[in-house]
This record gives structure tokens, sequence and C-alpha cells, in this order.
């Protein structure tokens, strides 16, 4: 049977840390829902469809650079209510989440105890993010490229587009009068 796990989160939008995390799912799943919380209390500067778009694309450069193997699958969806009802529904065993430095920590483990209490077949499986990642917050991407850094390093070149076309090209990269 294969294994599904679901991967949820805001994703807005998604960065190198959740592409490195979707990579490396597939060390525990054969299928992967890579899920945008549509109710998260987060104001979003990308909507559920934008979030979604990139998304696959982010899976199609996965797809393209021979990280899924086999049978490997990835699927992109959105969501609404209980992430153990969303699960439940698409035959998920178990929920995967990046784990940043300490600061992720707290918040994590009680989500995954939530979800743990209203569905104990459900488990929580956290991966580590890279070392090289471990900075990597869509907030300060977001924040670096609205104030006109270049975010390169931390994002798809698709989706620092979709940021230039928001915030304006990088301050280095515009022309000079
Ligand atoms: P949420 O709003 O649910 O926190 P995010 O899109 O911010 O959604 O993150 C989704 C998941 O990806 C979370 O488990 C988060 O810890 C993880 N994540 C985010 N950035 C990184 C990163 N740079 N490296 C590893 N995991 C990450």
């Amino acid at each position: 049977m294969r294994k599904i796990g679901i991967y949820p989160g805001s994703f807005d939008p998604v960065t190198l840390g959740h592409q490195d995390i979707m990579r490396r799912a597939f060390s525990v799943a054969d299928v992967l829902i890579v899920a945008v919380a549509e109710n998260s209390s987060k104001t979003p500067l990308f909507s559920v469809e934008e979030r979604k778009d990139m998304l696959r694309a982010e899976a199609e450069l996965l797809r393209r650079s021979g990280a899924l193997r086999g049978n490997a699958e990835i699927r992109v969806e959105s969501f609404q209510g209980l992430l153990v009802d969303f699960a439940e529904a698409n035959g998920a065993g178990f929920v995967i989440r990046g784990l940043r430095a300490v600061s992720d920590f707290e918040y994590e483990m009680q989500m995954a105890g939530v979800n743990a209490r209203l569905d104990p077949a459900l488990s929580t499986v956290f991966l580590a993010a890279s070392e090289c990642h471990q900075f990597i917050a869509s907030r300060f991407v977001k924040e670096a490229a609205r104030m006109g850094g270049s975010v390169g390093d931390m994002v798809s070149p698709h989706v620092a587009e979709a940021l230039a076309a928001r915030f304006g090209p990088p301050l280095h990269d515009r022309k000079k009068p």
C-alpha cells in the first residue's frame, strides 16, 4: 500500500526551505499531498490559487530534478476546516512538518499534540530543516522583497518573479537612471 503523507502550511510563498522538506518527505512518503490551509489566521500576500500555482511549479522543479523516484507522487491541494478531517478524507496516515531551530519547536509540538487528540491514528513526522535553510521563512522573504532586497537565495526563480511583480524588482537589479 502506498504511504500517503500531508504537508500542510500557509506557503505564502513557498520557499527553498519548503522545497527541501518536500524533497526529503519522500524518504517516508510515496504520495505527498502539499496542502494550503485556507483558514489560517494570517492575512496572506498571495491568494490560495496563486500559492497553489507556485507549489505546482515547485513540484515540477522537484520532478525534473529527479527527486521523485518510482511511483512517488506529489499533489497540491487546499483545505478548509480541520487538518485531521482532510487527512482522513484523503487516506493520509501522517502529517509532515518541518522544524527549524528551537523557535518552531513549541508551536509545532502543540499542534501535533492537538491533532493527536483529535485523531490518535494520525502521526506527525518532523523533518529537520537543512542547515542552509534554517533561517528561511516566508515572512522574512516577503519583508525582504517588500523593501527591495534580493530573495534569489531563498526562493525559486518563479517565486522571485511573483514577488517582483508585487513589489518591484530588487533594488540592485534595477537599472540606474
Ligand atoms: P504555517 O503557517 O503552517 O507555519 P508555513 O508555510 O510557514 O506554514 O510552514 C509550513 C511548514 O514548513 C511548517 O512546518 C514550517 O515549520 C516548515 N518550514 C517553513 N520554512 C522552513 C524551512 N526553511 N526549513 C524547513 N521547514 C520549514
